[in-house]
């Protein structure tokens, strides 16, 4: 596994779950996001009517489902949590939705992955609070209509393109994650160093910041990495030199590249002459498969002014050439 692949991987679910926020105002950075929703949950709170639902784009690992179940927690409320491939079949999530009480929240991870008829019963439970469901096959079938309780859907998605219009028009708030500066991941860094009771120096905080691509997740991970060659190689303390040698060991690099987006790089400038090349060639050349690259390789490269995603294909900017102490392209 890439070390700074952005997704959850082994235990990390239950590490993370004492060092995830629970209040608003632990959530670090993303302002906007939550100046809005301090507001959006208050009155909410005030009127004790359910939340607008809620839908939550962004990159993985930067923080959708924490922010789904501190919503919740500020609410006060109970929350349900699944993911679109997991709802196979409409009576899934019939079952989960007729199990709400008064304002809960669904929280559906991955919602672009959701069939066309789960999608299905999710229109009108939204809008109506109506469960409208067929039951039984053939002659016998029937249709049902239940009423729900007045409930708040969070929708998680990393593809904001993949979602069917009627679905997000059903959404009442849409928030959009950014990718976190590295002021706002040292602080997220020295946060969780307090939970898991390990001395950090700024400048040690800074150093995995730098180098955790806008991701905290990718943050928290590189922090346990460093955590270990600390107390193996130094004195269980992390400092600026410590996070360099653990962090150049576990090879990510200055900008938080390991070899997957190098070779992306290199593959773009050396075989394919800097771009523009289309996404199929590159994964291709470097046998990733189209998902990743788009989802996981590409965004933080564009973010970072790396490289540029155009109608003709992806190209490399002078940033990329330079990494690699290259001459850039005329
Ligand atoms: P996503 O659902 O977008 O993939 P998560 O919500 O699971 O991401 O976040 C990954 C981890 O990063 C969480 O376990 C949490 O500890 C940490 N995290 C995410 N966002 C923040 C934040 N704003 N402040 C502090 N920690 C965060």
């Amino acid at each position: 596994d890439r070390l700074i692949e952005p997704s959850v991987q082994g235990n990390e679910e239950v590490i993370d779950r004492a060092i995830r926020p629970k209040l608003l105002d632990d959530y670090t950075g993303q302002p906007h996001v939550k100046k809005q929703m301090e507001i959006f949950i208050e009155a909410a709170r005030s009127r004790q009517e359910a939340l607008d639902h809620l839908l939550i784009f962004g990159p993985p690992g930067l923080g959708k489902t924490t922010l789904a179940n501190i919503v919740a927690n500020e609410l006060e409320v109970n929350i349900k949590t699944t993911s679109g491939p997991v709802l196979e079949k409409a009576g899934d999530l019939a079952a989960l939705l007729t199990n709400l009480e008064e304002g809960d929240v669904l929280f559906i991870d991955e919602i672009h992955r959701l069939s066309p008829q789960v999608e299905e019963i999710l229109y009108p439970a939204m809008e109506d609070y109506q469960l409208d469901i067929m039951i039984g096959e053939g002659p016998a079938a029937r249709s049902i209509k239940l009423d729900l309780p007045p409930f708040t859907l969070i929708g998680a998605t990393t593809r904001a393109g993949s979602l069917t219009s009627p679905l997000r028009d059903r959404f009442g708030i849409v928030q959009r994650l950014e990718f976190y500066s590295a002021a706002d991941l040292a602080t997220i860094i020295s946060r969780s160093a307090y939970y898991l009771d390990l001395a950090i120096s700024p400048e040690g905080a800074d150093e995995v910041a730098r180098r955790s691509r806008g991701t905290p997740r990718i943050a928290n991970r590189l922090l346990r990495r460093v955590r270990d060659f600390a107390q193996v190689k130094g004195d269980g303390k992390v400092s600026q030199d410590i996070a360099k040698q653990a962090l150049d060991m576990v090879d990510v690099d200055k900008c938080g590249f390991d070899y997957m987006d190098r070779k992306y790089l290199l593959a773009l400038i050396e075989k394919f002459a800097g771009g523009p090349v289309g996404l199929d060639n590159i994964a291709a050349a470097i046998g990733e498969e189209r998902e990743t690259i788009e989802d996981v390789i590409e965004p933080f490269l564009i973010q970072q002014g790396f490289i540029q995603r155009t109608p003709r294909g992806r190209i490399a900017s002078n940033a990329a050439y330079l990494h690699f102490d290259l001459v850039p392209k005329e």
